[in-house]
């Protein structure tokens, strides 16, 4: 797909990401924004909406452009989804839905296409990857490397995950060629945390409950808990790994209460266990490695659930 060739003609263009907008997602519409605003003639309107996104994404050109309420619009001529289909980017969808043409671009194995024109990489690590093919190099500046970058790191873990592949490293070798200060990159947007995000995630640590013989580990943040150290979803990214990095765990689970016995569940597995084959059962998807799912129910009961699909996997009772 020719990207430049699709928005040709264009007046109104709108770009969406998933809903809870991680680096991949956030770098992906922002990279996209500011590459079509550089290269589109005519100077079409080019709107970003996504939920509002972690503060640190604001290294991100373009951060102070995304619109993260999601007002009636005219319709667009060209709408595109990147990092989800089209059901994952909450309000946006009535975009998509009114849009004369549509595009998803995506790296998740779960998605099979929304739109009319799908770029579907499942093998690739980040989204982000696949918008780096579509990109003109000529045209790729410092602040469009500087979100692709972004992208990259976040959902390879800064290239330490099995997504990781020898052209990540080739196309993030390239992106840093444009000067952009990417030590600072990685531990502002990356690595950092607030104290409360800190204490949050000692917290969750501390009564994290192992089961399955060591094999899975999980832990859960109540609302009270997330009320008490006022904090929201965006402060709890990043406690999943540190359950997954417990010796032994082939199976780390996180979940955080979203309303009423409803919860976001995470999953992070080795080798042993399809995180995908576990969530789908839920609704969820994402990868073999990391996917994620809503749940009903106490937390007792979804982790019972979650359970027997991950043990069928471990050859458990
Ligand atoms: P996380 O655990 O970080 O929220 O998500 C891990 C991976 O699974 C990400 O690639 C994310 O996009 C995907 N994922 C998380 N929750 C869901 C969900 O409810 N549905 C789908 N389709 N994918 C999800
Ligand atoms: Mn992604």
């Amino acid at each position: 797909m020719n990207i430049l060739e699709e928005c040709s003609g264009a007046k109104r263009i709108g770009i969406s990401g998933h809903v809870r907008p991680d680096g991949d997602a956030v770098g992906a519409c922002l990279s996209l924004y500011l590459y079509l605003k550089k290269c589109l003639p005519g100077d079409p309107y080019i709107g970003v909406y996504l939920e509002e996104p972690a503060p640190q994404f604001n290294a991100i050109k373009g951060f102070d452009r995304i619109i993260t309420d999601f007002p009636e619009e005219d319709p667009f001529d060209v709408y595109i989804v990147v990092d989800c289909s089209k059901d994952r980017t909450g309000d946006a969808e009535k975009y998509f839905d009114k849009a004369k043409k549509t595009i998803n671009i995506d790296h998740h194995i779960t998605n099979t296409g929304s739109a009319m024109i799908n770029v579907m990489e499942p093998q690739s690590g980040s989204v982000c990857e696949v918008i780096y093919d579509l990109f003109d190099k000529d045209k790729i500046d410092a602040d469009i490397a500087k979100a692709l970058y972004i992208g990259i790191i976040h959902d390879t873990g800064v290239f330490q995950y099995s997504n990781t592949r020898p052209s990540t490293l080739t196309k993030a070798a390239h992106l840093i060629s444009y000067g952009f200060d990417f030590p600072k990159i990685i531990e502002e947007t990356f690595y950092q945390k607030t104290y409360v995000q800190s204490q949050i995630t000692g917290r969750a640590l501390v009564e994290s409950i192992r089961f399955m013989n060591g094999k899975c580990a999980v832990s859960v943040i109540d609302r009270k808990t997330m009320d008490f150290y006022d904090a929201d979803n965006k402060d709890l990214e990043g406690i999943i790994n540190h359950l997954r990095r417990i010796k032994g765990v082939e199976c780390a689970i996180f979940m955080y209460e979203t309303g009423p016995l409803e919860y976001k569940v995470s999953l992070r597995t080795t080798e042993k266990v399809d995180a995908t084959k576990v969530v789908t059962n839920f609704g969820g998807g994402g990868h073999a490695r990391a996917a994620g799912c809503t749940m009903h129910g106490t937390f007792h009961d979804n982790v019972n659930n979650l359970s027997k699909y991950i043990a069928a996997q471990l050859g458990e009772e």
